[in-house]
């Protein structure tokens, strides 16, 4: 089999990856004309501080540690996504897949499964991938009425700070920060803000997210940064400190799509921000992309071993049972996130006082909740085994499958 993935995205890659380890040939066309990304490492979070907006008053240390390897099988990783980039494209080449940049997909057929890109060359293949992002040009082919996404209301400022930037304002609250490796975030009404390490503490983001005031049309520009200050003036001194070291920050528009009535069309299929992108309030958009592609690639490498040729019905049936298999953990996902902006960005008042209670009791695994609801949510998201529910499906489809043939 050959499959085209069009965007080399956190998505295309991990399903290049596993397209390549069940055998599957690759060629991944990506838009960009090159790929700038320095490699470092991650660090394992240990606490996830959520702090109150005004005063900086800690509401709750989740601990995320040994705790969370213990519980679900493997640490929480804090990494830079370039590096992420990084270490997903290294494999992906060095298992063979094949990256064509400054490919730039116009135009996509679903039957023949093609691709024309905006210098005229023409690609066919057995299966089409469409990783291709929030603004997907192979959604339009999948869906009946090709739609846009839609602002969600919200904006993020994105800054990142190194650690001698951060140490040389000489702040003790700030030097107690950057010691930790810890997700801090600060709750406020319409508002909350983010900020942790990456690259083994030797830089750190912050994200502060807020009401919405960009042109409808765009979509990411280079954000005033006196703006910025003025929209958190009556936060916590120590966040303040923080904006107070940014040189220049860049301002993104959320947007969002309503829930798509399919996900594939023949042999062509989206995953990731193509079909389902979420706002980053549960941290969860990188990761439901990486696993879309890691099943598609064990399904269609399921399907090339059970020695069934490449029949495109056979493709076209394995690529739904994939949407089959991901929608309702992705839907959830999407819709976690949604609550999240509702809990995070309460007024003050009441409704704040009873969430800063029941939040002083929460945790992510079932050792560190008293509430039992933040570590019920956690198991739906973390404690699946996608690949595992991914092979038991194939094997029922399987089944299924054969029972048809026999009938007929
Ligand atoms: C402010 C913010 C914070 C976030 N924080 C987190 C977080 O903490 N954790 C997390 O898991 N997620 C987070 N996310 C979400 C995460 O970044 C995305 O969900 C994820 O990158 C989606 O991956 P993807 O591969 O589907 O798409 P993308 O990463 O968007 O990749 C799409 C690729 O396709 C290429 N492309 C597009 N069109 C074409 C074309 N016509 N031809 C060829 N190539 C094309 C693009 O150049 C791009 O390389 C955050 C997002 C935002 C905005």
């Amino acid at each position: 089999m050959r499959a085209l993935i069009i965007g080399a995205g956190l998505g295309g890659l991990a399903c290049a990856i596993a397209c390549r380890q069940q055998g599957i040939d690759v060629i991944i066309l990506e838009r960009s004309p090159e790929v700038r990304e320095l490699l470092e490492v991650g660090s394992q979070v240990q606490h996830v501080d959520f702090r109150r907006y005004k005063d900086g008053r800690l509401l709750r240390s989740m601990p995320f540690g040994d705790d969370i390897t213990q519980e679900f099988g493997a640490p929480w990783i804090l990494i830079h996504r370039v590096d992420y980039h990084r270490i997903l494209l290294d494999e992906a080449i060095h298992l063979g897949a094949v990256l064509v940049l400054g490919a730039e997909v116009e135009i996509v057929s679903v039957e023949p499964p093609e691709v024309i890109l905006a210098d005229g060359t023409k690609l066919s293949a057995d299966i089409l991938i469409g990783a291709d992002g929030q603004w997907s040009t192979v959604r339009n082919a999948v869906l009946r009425t090709p739609i846009s996404p839609v602002e969600t209301g919200d904006l993020a400022y994105r800054a990142t700070f190194t650690r001698e930037q951060l140490e040389s304002l000489g702040d003790d609250k700030v030097n107690e920060l950057i010691q930790k490796v810890a997700v801090t975030s600060w709750l406020g009404p319409e508002k909350h803000t983010i900020f942790y390490p990456v690259r083994g503490g030797q830089e750190f983001n912050l994200v502060l997210l807020r009401p919405d005031n960009l042109a409808a049309e765009t979509r990411r520009v280079e954000g005033d940064v006196e703006e910025m200050q003025q929209s958190y003036a009556d936060w916590d001194e120590t966040l303040l400190k923080l904006i107070s070291c940014v040189p220049t920050v860049y301002k993104w528009k959320l947007t969002s799509l309503p829930e798509l009535e399919t996900w594939t069309k023949g042999a062509v299929a989206l995953l990731g921000d193509a079909c389902h992108p979420t706002l980053p309030y549960q941290a969860q958009g990188a990761a439901m992309a990486v696993e879309d592609g890691a099943v598609i690639g064990k399904l269609l490498g399921s399907l090339q071993n059970q020695n069934s040729g490449n029949d495109s019905s056979l493709v076209a049936s394995v690529l739904n049972l994939y949407e089959q298999i991901r929608k309702a953990q992705t839907t959830r996902n999407v819709r976690g996130a949604v609550m999240n902006r509702k809990l995070f960005h309460i007024d003050d008042g009441i409704l704040q006082i009873i969430r800063d209670f029941a939040l002083g009791y929460a945790g992510v695994t079932r050792k560190s909740d008293w509430t039992w609801y933040s570590s019920f949510r956690q198991r739906q998201t973390l404690g699946v085994d996608v690949l595992d529910n991914c092979e038991k499906a194939f094997e029922a489809w399987e089944v299924s499958f054969m029972q048809q043939k026999k009938t007929q």
